[in-house]
């Protein structure tokens, strides 16, 4: 019987029973760099920890297990991750992109793929004819959804039955959902992508990467590459994230939870001008959401009536940080203007609708009543100083 989500964050299915490793129930962190060999010619199967690693290995079957997928691996970051997906193609290559993507992902494409002969079509998937933009040397499709950190919504099964069509991969960032609330291998996707180091180990305090497949040919050519440029993950690194994972199923519930509150108190601010979270049914691709995920996630971005009004938040929250990343127990609140968008040229973050009045919040698992009250406090400052400014 297939088991839920939730027990797949803390068994393995196939050591259940198994009393390997002294019956340690916490996977031991094999911090090796080599493996002594028996005798010539024979090998415990572990030879080098750019090859193989226990610890790595583990964490990459139960990252596979979430994803419903045929292998996953786990690299030093989500960027390594995304660099070393891009190895799949060659120059004269073509892909068709999202536009409104992660800022370090727009960068990798723009300033290293291209200079090595791949070209790009940046479009917004969630509402382009994608299908207009394929050509003879097009080779996938990579998408987020939702995107960051515009929240647009993009249906997985449509774009999956287009890239079938059309022989092109399917590659889909899954982190803001993380496979707790969303498997996109399911919906036709040929890969997914994760920055590990968000909801997966969930505590702000690794990096990680994965990429999970359910094809065998893609599967045999990534470790072919990861061994080849070893960006794989560290054991201790590995063991963090795994340890992490165990409480996925609660903390995303959780952050969920506070996040729709905090998407409704924001709704009833007046110096907030709008609010994107498909959470809300008003969001355009709430009903997109409904059908291919099993939750909205955490993550809210929204306008402010100006400048001033964003940045003042920004020094003003204290347990609320004001940091880059996402997805972990802490709640944060970034500037995508200068943080995790600056590299991305101006125009296109305003083709996307990033201002410098746009705020993203990643909600984490406080008492929700503590992060209402800190909210509350900085908004009610900032009135009344930007009233006094007006007044004198
Ligand atoms: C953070 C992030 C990445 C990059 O991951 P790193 O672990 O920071 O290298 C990629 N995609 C998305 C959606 C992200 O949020």
């Amino acid at each position: 019987m297939a088991r839920g989500i939730e027990t797949k964050c803390l068994h393995l299915e196939e050591e259940e029973g198994c009393s390997s490793n002294y019956g340690s129930v916490s996977y031991p962190i094999y911090q090796t760099a080599t493996y002594a060999h028996p005798s010539v010619g024979k090998s415990t199967g572990y030879d080098y920890s750019r090859l193989q690693n226990p610890t790595r290995e583990h964490l990459e079957k139960v990252v596979a297990t979430l994803e419903n997928g045929l292998d996953a691996l786990a690299f030093s970051t989500g960027m390594a991750a995304i660099t070393l997906m891009m190895e799949l193609f060659s120059p004269g290559d073509h892909l068709i992109v999202d536009a409104d993507l992660y800022g370090g992902s727009i960068r990798l494409f723009h300033n290293v793929s291209e200079k090595n002969g791949i070209t790009f079509s940046s479009i917004d998937c969630y509402k382009e004819d994608v299908e207009s933009y394929i050509n003879e040397n097009t080779k996938a499709i990579y998408i987020e959804t939702p995107t960051n950190p515009m929240m647009n919504v993009t249906d997985i099964k449509i774009l999956g039955e287009i890239a079938k069509k059309h022989h092109l991969l399917l590659i889909v960032d899954n982190t803001f959902l993380s496979p707790y609330f969303q498997n996109p291998l399911d919906l036709g996707a040929d890969i997914v992508v994760h920055s590990g180091t968000k909801y997966l180990s969930g505590h702000n305090d690794t990096l990680a990467g994965f990429l999970v497949t359910n094809r065998k040919d893609i599967s045999e050519k990534l470790r072919f590459l990861i061994k080849t440029t070893g960006s794989g993950l560290a054991p201790f690194d590995s063991w963090l994230v795994l340890r992490g994972i165990k409480t996925l199923g609660i903390r995303m519930e959780k952050s969920q939870q506070n996040a729709i509150i905090i998407a409704n108190w924001l709704q009833g601010q007046n110096a907030v001008t709008k609010v994107i979270y498909p959470g809300l049914p008003t969001h355009p691709g709430h009903e997109i959401m409904k059908k291919q995920a099993r939750g909205f996630g955490a993550m809210l971005t929204f306008q402010l009536e100006s400048k001033e009004f964003a940045l003042a938040i920004l020094e003003k929250v204290r347990m609320i940080k004001f940091a880059e990343s996402l997805g972990g127990v802490e709640t944060l609140v970034t500037y995508p203007t200068t943080q995790t968008h600056a590299d991305v040229p101006e125009e296109i973050r305003e083709r996307n609708g990033i201002t410098e009045s746009t705020l993203r919040l990643s909600v984490g698992i406080e008492d929700v009543k503590d992060l209402l009250d800190e909210l509350d406090k900085v908004f009610r400052e900032i009135e009344g100083e930007l009233h006094d400014q007006k007044e004198s």
